[in-house]
C-alpha cells in the first residue's frame, strides 16, 4: 500500500463515552461487516470487557476507504485498552498510530480518563480529531462540550464532529476527517526491516498471534525475523489483517498494521513494546520506549476446598498463555493452606483474573489482602551484606531490626468530582496520605490533583470515592517512584496465634486504627466458640488492639426458645454446611466469609 494512502488512528475516550459502538460503526460503513454480524459488538470480545465496558486487549481493524476525492484508502483503526492499568499497552498502540479520534460524550463532557489518554496521544504527536458524540440526546450540550475540550483540554474544538455513532449521524463526517486531517505514515520500504510488537495473544488455531506496526523495511512469509530485546529468531508463517474478519496478505510494508504467526507457543516470549527485524539484514538500533512491565499488586489466591489446588494451577498456566502479565508461584499458608502468590498489573487486573478464575475456571476462592511491592534496605547481619530487597509477601518481612529503611511506590492521581462532593473527597485523600499538587475549577467540577502512597489505594479507594460522590467522580493514577515510609507489619493474632492470610504492611500512624477494626470486624465474623477467643493486632510483640469473643453455650439451638422442629433443624444443618468453609485456626474455626469480609476495609 502506498504510504499515502495510509491512515493510523486509535479511539480514545472515557468509558462509556461510545468508543465500541463508534468502532463497529465505522466498520459497518466501510463494508467490513454485514448488519446481522453488527448485531454483537465487534471490538469487546471478551465477556468480562462486555459486562465491564471496559476493552482488556487491544484490537486493530483495517477498513478500506474510498474517500470523497475519489482515491481508495487504508484506514487501520487501533483500539486500546481503557484502564489505568494498562497503560503501558496503550503508550504502545498509540505510539503505532498517526492521530486520535477523540470521543467526547455530549451530555457527559470530558472526564479525567479522557485527559490522560489525550495528554498520552499528544505525547505521541498524534493529530487529534476531537468527536463530540451522542448528539442524538435530548441533554447533550455540543457547545458547552466545545468549550470544555478548548477549555480543559487546550484543544481546537471549532472543526470538531458532531456525531451519533448509535444514530448513525456524523460517520462519513468522521471518515473524511480522518483521510484529510490525519497525517500519512512515513518510512522507507527498502530499509532493513523494523517493526513494533504492538500487542499478542494466544489463538487455539493459529498460536500466538502478534499485532505489529511496520515502521521501516518489508515483513513477509518465510522470513526470519529477529526479536530484539528478546533476542530469538522465528520464521514467519503469515502476514495479515483484521477486517475484522482474518485475511492473509503476502507482506507488509511501512506505515501498514497487521498480525503475523511465527510458530510461537506461548505470549510470554512476545514482549509489548519489542522491535522486529530480519534476521540476516538486522536494523542498527531498537525502536525507543520500550519497557519490561511489572506487576505492581500481589495478593494469595487459596482454593476454598484444599483438592482444587492442582485445577487452579493448570488455570492459572492457562491464562497466562494469554496474558504475560500475571505472574504466580506457589505459597502455603498456615491459615488458608496450599495456594499461589499472584502479580498483577493493578486492581483491576487482579479482579479480571479473578472472575475469569472463578467464571471461566468454576474455581472457588480465597483472595489475601493486596500488597504493592516494597523495597527493604536490610542492614548487614553477620551472614549477609547490606542489601535491597523487594518484598511482595507482608508474610515473608524480615526481622524488623535487620530494616534501615522502608520504601513504598508513590503513584499521583487526577480526580474529577462535582462541586458538592469536593469536601468529602479531599478529606479521603487526606486520610489517605495524600499530598494535594493542584485544584482547579472547570464549570461545576473541581480537578483535584494529589499525590499517594500506592497502598493507601489499592485496598478500597476507588470504592470509597465512587461511593462518596455516587458514582460522579472519576480517578486516574500513574507511579512517581518509592518513597521512604514509616511503615511496619500488623500481625492478626487469634487465640495468641497469628493468621498469616490476614497479616499487612500499614503506615505507623494509621497502625491502631486499622488493627483496631479489623479486630472489631473479626469479633462479629467469627462464631462464638466454647471458649474465650481473644482477637489481637500486633505489631512486633507489642499489642495495639483487642477485642474478645464471648464463649458460648453448649447448645446452638436454646436461641430458637424451643418449639420450632423445623427451624431447629434448619438452623443445625446451615450450622454443618457452615464447617465444610471454615479453617481451623489455633482451635478456632474461622469461616472463610471471615476473611474475605475482613480484608474489605471500610
Ligand atoms: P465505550 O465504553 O466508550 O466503548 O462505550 P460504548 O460504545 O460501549 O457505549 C456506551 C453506551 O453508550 C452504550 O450503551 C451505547 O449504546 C451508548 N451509545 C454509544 N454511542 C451513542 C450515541 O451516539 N447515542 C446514544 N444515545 N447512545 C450511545
Ligand atoms: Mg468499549
Amino acid at each position: 500500500v502506498p504510504l499515502d494512502r495510509i491512515r493510523n488512528f486509535s479511539i480514545i475516550a472515557h468509558i462509556d463515552h461510545g468508543k465500541s459502538t463508534l468502532a463497529d460503526r465505522l466498520i459497518q460503513r466501510t463494508g467490513g461487516l454485514t448488519d446481522r454480524e453488527m448485531s454483537a459488538q465487534v471490538l469487546d470480545n471478551m465477556d468480562i470487557e462486555k459486562e465491564r465496558g471496559i476493552t482488556i486487549k487491544a484490537q486493530t481493524v483495517r477498513l478500506d476507504y474510498k474517500a470523497k476525492d475519489g482515491k481508495d484508502y487504508v484506514l487501520n483503526l487501533m483500539d486500546t485498552p481503557g484502564h489505568v492499568d494498562f497503560a503501558y499497552e496503550v503508550s504502545r498502540s498509540l505510539a503505532a498510530c498517526e492521530g486520535a479520534l477523540l470521543v467526547v460524550d455530549a451530555a457527559q463532557g470530558v472526564e479525567a480518563q479522557t485527559l490522560a489518554n489525550v495528554y498520552q496521544s499528544i505525547e505521541h504527536d498524534h493529530e487529534i480529531v476531537p468527536v463530540i458524540n451522542k448528539i442524538d440526546l435530548p441533554a447533550a450540550e455540543p457547545d458547552k462540550v466545545k468549550a470544555e475540550i478548548e477549555d480543559i483540554i487546550g484543544l481546537p474544538a471549532d472543526d470538531a464532529v458532531l456525531a451519533s455513532a448509535k444514530a448513525g449521524i456524523g460517520i462519513d463526517e468522521i471518515l473524511e476527517a480522518i483521510v484529510a486531517r490525519i497525517p500519512a505514515p512515513k518510512g522507507d520500504p527498502a530499509a532493513p526491516l523494523k517493526a513494533m510488537l504492538v500487542d499478542s495473544w494466544y489463538d487455539p488455531y493459529l498460536g500466538v498471534v502478534i499485532l505489529i506496526r511496520v515502521v521501516e523495511g518489508t515483513i513477509r512469509k518465510g522470513q526470519q525475523i529477529k526479536f530484539m530485546q528478546a533476542d530469538t529468531v522465528h520464521l514467519v508463517d503469515r502476514v495479515g489483517c483484521f477486517r475484522p474478519k482474518i485475511e492473509q496478505l503476502g507482506e507488509m510494508g511501512p506505515g501498514e498494521i497487521g498480525f503475523i504467526t511465527a510458530q510461537i507457543k506461548e505470549v510470554s516470549q512476545t514482549a509489548v513494546g519489542d522491535t522486529i527485524t530480519d534476521a540476516k539484514k538486522p536494523t542498527a538500533a531498537p525502536l525507543p520506549g520500550f519497557k519490561e512491565v511489572q506487576p505492581v499488586v500481589f495478593c494469595g489466591l487459596f482454593p476454598v476446598d484444599a483438592a482444587d489446588f492442582e485445577k487452579l494451577r493448570e488455570s492459572l498456566y492457562k491464562l497466562r498463555l494469554n496474558d504475560a502479565s500475571f505472574s504466580f508461584e506457589a505459597e502455603s499458608s498456615a491459615a488458608l493452606g496450599f495456594g499461589f502468590r499472584c502479580g498483577f498489573l493493578g486492581l483491576l487486573h487482579l479482579e479480571i483474573i479473578q472472575e475469569r478464575l472463578t467464571r471461566e475456571y468454576d474455581l472457588d476462592l480465597i483472595t489475601t489482602a493486596p500488597s504493592v511491592v516494597y523495597r527493604l534496605h536490610l542492614s548487614h547481619s553477620k551472614t549477609e551484606d547490606a542489601k535491597v530487597i523487594e518484598l511482595h509477601n507482608p508474610a515473608d518481612m524480615p526481622d524488623p531490626n535487620r530494616i534501615d529503611m522502608i520504601e513504598e511506590p508513590w503513584i499521583e492521581a487526577t480526580i474529577y468530582v462535582p462541586d458538592e462532593y469536593l469536601g468529602s473527597l479531599l478529606k479521603l485523600c487526606q486520610d489517605r496520605r495524600g499530598i494535594q499538587k493542584n485544584l482547579t475549577y472547570v464549570g461545576g467540577r473541581a480537578q483535584i490533583t494529589y499525590e499517594l502512597p500506592l497502598n493507601e489505594v489499592v485496598f478500597d479507594f476507588y470504592d470509597r470515592l465512587k461511593s462518596i460522590s455516587r458514582g460522579y467522580a472519576s480517578f486516574d493514577y500513574h507511579q512517581i517512584g518509592y518513597r521512604e515510609g514509616d511503615l511496619v507489619k500488623m500481625s492478626i493474632m487469634v487465640n495468641g496465634e497469628p493468621v498469616d492470610a490476614l497479616s499487612m504492611i500499614v503506615h505507623r500512624g494509621a497502625a491502631e486504627a486499622r488493627g483496631r477494626h479489623m479486630c472489631e470486624r473479626l469479633k462479629d465474623l467469627i462464631p462464638r466458640h466454647l471458649f474465650k477467643i481473644p482477637v489481637q493486632a500486633a505489631i512486633g510483640g507489642k499489642v495495639i488492639a483487642r477485642e474478645t469473643i464471648a464463649a458460648m453455650r453448649k447448645d446452638v439451638t436454646a436461641k430458637c426458645y424451643g418449639g420450632d422442629a423445623t427451624r431447629k433443624r434448619k438452623l443445625l444443618e446451615k450450622q454443618k454446611e457452615g464447617k465444610k468453609r471454615m479453617r481451623e485456626y489455633g482451635n478456632v474455626n474461622i469461616p472463610q466469609e471471615a476473611f474475605i469480609a475482613a480484608l474489605r476495609m471500610g
